[in-house]
């Protein structure tokens, strides 16, 4: 829709504020859109990025696999031409939206040997025939979000839907989308951590012990006061993560910064909420144990916070 991702991460920190789980489902489709948006052809993205828009269809990132998630490379999925096609087989696992998908940005192995540079995007059509949905998976959290498997068996693939319309782009097209969606995660790590923080204080201005509102202990307004630092400090780095982008510069190691510190802050935000509710936070009539269930998988998908390390490992050794 033409926002910069700027604007965009001022609205994702809203959504995530009301339901992180609602949050991740709406964004499914923006993740999935990032390769095709930087690595697609003109005609991919007028067919369909134009259908996300135009007509509100729904696409799922198609990455990790039973047995490869934070090593990529580990791979099964691989697509062989056969003469104006490719025939597409594998298993994706954990796939966001994959239930509600009009179509999916696939990883595959297009030459083995080649390692990463032989990997390949392909847009596959949920419709198409071999393709095949696994159930929803039973999720700690964010349970509106629809997770589960795809099959691809002897899905044949049309050639113009080679992302980008050439062979061995796979990688850096699906890698590069990260730098655009981490600041989206960042920023719903800030809207659950604050609406966690949020509940707490109303919660702790109200709630009496020993004669006053626990907030006036001690103990309980340093929690509430390093919530608040950390929500304050992952905004400023999400924003700075999405500002760079905006400007096209290399917004990596920021983008790592913002998702690693911002999930990390969030967990920690809505488990110190469920201890200021006490006995209460840990039902389900508040909504403090929803957002720390909410909370956990964002130190995980989208590469893992250790994953996130590795890469800012990476980045300030660079040019050494
Ligand atoms: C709810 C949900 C939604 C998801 N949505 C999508 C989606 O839409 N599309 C998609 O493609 N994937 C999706 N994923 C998958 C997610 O990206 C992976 O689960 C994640 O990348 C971790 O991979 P893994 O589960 O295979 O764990 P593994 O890679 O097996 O890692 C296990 C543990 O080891 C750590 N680890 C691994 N390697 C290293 C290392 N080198 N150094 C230090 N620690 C390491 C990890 O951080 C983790 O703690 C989703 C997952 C969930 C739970």
């Amino acid at each position: 829709m033409e926002f910069d991702i700027l604007t965009e991460v001022l609205v994702q920190e809203e959504l995530a504020w009301g339901d992180p789980g609602f949050a991740t489902a709406a964004y499914a489709s923006g993740l999935t859109a990032a390769p095709i948006i930087t690595g697609g052809t003109e005609e991919q993205k007028q067919k369909y990025l134009g259908a996300l828009v135009n007509d509100g269809a729904n696409c799922s990132y198609c990455v990790t696999e039973p047995v490869a998630g934070s090593d990529v490379q580990g791979i099964k999925t691989n697509a062989v031409l056969n003469g104006d096609h490719y025939i597409l087989n594998g298993t994706k696992m954990f796939i966001t939206g994959a239930g509600y998908a009009d179509w999916f940005f696939v990883l595959a192995y297009t030459d083995r040997e080649a390692g990463y540079k032989g990997m390949s995007g392909f847009i596959v059509e949920s419709d198409w025939e071999g393709v095949s949905l696994g159930k929803k998976e039973s999720t700690m959290g964010q349970r509106c979000s629809d997770t589960r498997s795809v099959n691809f068996d002897d899905v044949r693939v049309p050639i113009e839907n080679l992302v980008g319309g050439e062979e061995g782009n796979g990688w850096f097209n699906a890698m590069t989308a990260f730098d655009l969606s981490r600041p989206c995660v960042a920023a719903h790590a800030v809207g659950n951590a604050r609406a966690a923080y949020e509940y707490a204080l109303a919660y702790s201005l109200e709630r009496e012990t020993f004669g006053q509102p626990i907030f006036n202990h001690q103990m309980i307004m340093a929690k509430l006061a390093d919530m608040k630092t950390n929500i304050e400090a992952a905004r400023l780095l999400t924003y700075r993560a999405a500002w760079l982008a905006d400007q096209g510069e290399s917004n990596t190691e920021a983008a790592a910064h913002a998702k690693r510190f911002a999930a990390d802050i969030a967990t920690e935000a809505t488990i110190e909420a469920v201890q200021i509710f006490g006995g209460f936070g840990y039902t389900e009539e508040y909504p403090v144990a929803r957002l720390m269930r909410a909370a956990k998988v964002m130190q995980i998908y989208e590469g893992s916070s250790e994953i996130q390390r590795l890469i800012i490992g990476r980045e300030i050794t660079r040019d050494l």
